[in-house]
């Protein structure tokens, strides 16, 4: 069981041990270091390990076990279901663990754990490389891409995790061990899309790809009475779109200072934002389709760094707001479904909130499903459902929307969701087996290898046999 005191004498060898910082209730830096970006999320955890290295992580690993603490393994903290951090137990914070390096010849980048997104781009940007992350910078690199990574590439490149070379993590035993295609594969297979289940990563290497340094983008609004005609567009558009093009919808109030004024800025909108990977002229021809649904409320489509791209919703998730999101891959965008979608989105409780519709399909389905654990890539689209509010006595009204809105458009799905937009994690098992299928099997034969004992439970779980 988990406990929330540690002995004293233990705890003063391990921060010999340490060269990272040991940080504990009563600390001047303790509710800095246990905040993480979702506000609805409120932990208390005995000690915050903020590990300086891989002997750190491994000395932290060890604590854990040996005093049986709950452990909670923090990449860039932005689990919206609050998993980097436990009441009572012990988390590894790999927040200081930010180095990239970049080996331009070999088209690789070795990233720490505790890496965001801005972090690696910057570095890969330099040579004019790039590697697929997902739409907003700050997030951390290890928890997106350990389960899959969907982002402005992804239909051209793939996942994150799909570019992964090799993954060093440290497990439950302790053991340091490199995954790849060579060195344990089958660890390496469960490691892209099976989440933190297997031991804490310390470091990945990532395949890189020539992007920009400026690439076509688009970012168009339409008024929300056009929806269902701009949503039926989006599907044809999506069918004929070049690989190079990925692209996501989303519907909601959009209440955007700089975009809108007055009654505008309160109305109802459907926008469609993506990029093109290739070359400029080519992408900003094939973007122009999404640009002529309807007459557009704003256009802010154009020819813009990549980097700069990565960062363009950054401030619309501010850190400490109240979040909710769930999700599930859509079998398709019927009519139907578009009605519901409709629906959904005019119904939010909060202007702030919205309903997204990310195209995938393209190099994510290209690949074959049995190289790794990750389950999305039947889907020709995945339904993204964020709730996000600024008052506490909204929490109720906003969580039952998403769920409702879940519970309904099951209707329109198989009903497997993407493991990284977890809600509060309240589904649990029955909801990994369909998400995961045949491949639930082999996650839990792994898991028995790497885990048995579930010392990595603040997660997705799969839970071991035993
Ligand atoms: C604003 C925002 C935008 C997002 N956009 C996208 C997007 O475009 N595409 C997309 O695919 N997802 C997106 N997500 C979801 C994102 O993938 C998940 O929230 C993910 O968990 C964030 O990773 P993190 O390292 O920041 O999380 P953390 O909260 O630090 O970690 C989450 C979990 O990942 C595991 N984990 C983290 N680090 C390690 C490690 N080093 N070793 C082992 N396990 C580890 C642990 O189980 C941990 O509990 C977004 C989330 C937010 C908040």
């Amino acid at each position: 069981m988990a406990q929330t005191t540690i002995d004293t004498d233990r705890l003063a060898q391990f921060d010999a041990a340490c060269h990272g910082d040991l940080i504990q209730p009563g600390d001047s830096d303790y509710d800095d270091a246990r905040a993480v970006w979702n506000g609805m999320i409120d932990k208390r955890p005995a000690l915050i390990v903020r590990c300086a290295g891989v002997a750190d992580v491994m000395a932290a690993v060890e604590f854990a076990r040996d005093n049986d603490l709950l452990l909670a393994v923090r990449g860039g903290g932005h689990n919206v279901a609050g998993t980097a951090v436990c009441d009572g137990g012990l988390v590894i914070d790999l927040s200081a663990m930010t180095g990239v390096r970049v080996d331009p010849e070999a088209r690789t980048a070795w990233v720490q754990a505790g890496a965001t997104w801005a972090d690696l781009d910057h570095e890969t940007q330099a040579f004019g490389l790039a590697t697929p992350g997902g739409v907003v910078s700050d997030t951390g690199v290890a928890g997106l891409t350990l389960g899959g990574g969907i982002g402005h590439l992804r239909c051209k490149y793939g996942l994150s995790c799909d570019n992964l070379r090799s993954v060093e993590l440290v497990t439950a035993a302790g053991e340091y061990l490199t995954a790849s295609a060579d060195e344990h594969p089958e660890l390496f297979w469960g490691l892209r899309g099976g989440g933190g289940n297997f031991g804490v990563v310390t470091g990945f290497t990532f395949e890189l790809h020539p992007v920009g340094p400026e690439v076509a983008t688009c970012l168009v609004v339409y008024p929300g009475e056009q929806l269902g005609e701009c949503l039926q567009a989006y599907r044809d558009y999506v069918r004929a779109a070049p690989a190079d093009v990925s692209t996501l919808a989303f519907a909601g109030v959009i209440p955007d200072e700089e975009l809108f004024a007055g009654d505008e800025r309160d109305a109802f909108k459907i926008a469609f934002l993506g990029c093109h990977a290739g070359a400029v002229d080519a992408g900003t021809r094939a973007l122009e389709p999404l640009r002529e649904f309807a007459t557009p409320m704003a256009d802010v489509s154009g020819v813009m760094p990549y980097a700069e791209f990565q960062q363009l919703l950054d401030e619309d998730y501010p850190d400490g707001l109240r979040y909710y999101w769930k999700s599930l891959y859509l079998d398709g965008l019927s009519d139907a479904a578009i009605n519901r979608i409709q629906y959904w989105a005019e119904a939010a409780p909060s202007p702030l909130s919205t309903v997204d519709v990310w195209q995938l399909g393209g190099a994510i389905a290209d690949r074959d499903g049995r190289e790794s654990a990750f389950a999305g890539r039947h889907a020709p689209y995945l339904l993204g459902v964020e709730a996000n509010w600024e008052a506490p006595a909204a929490d109720g009204a906003n969580v039952e929307w998403v769920r409702d809105c879940l519970d309904d458009m099951r209707q329109f799905s198989d009903g497997s969701v993407y493991l990284n937009f977890p809600g509060f994690l309240e589904e649990g098992d029955a909801m990994l087996q369909t998400t995961f299928g045949p491949a639930y099997e082999r996650l839990v034969a792994l898991k028995d290898e790497y885990d048995p004992t579930n010392l990595f439970s603040r997660n997705q779980n799969i839970a071991p046999s035993g």
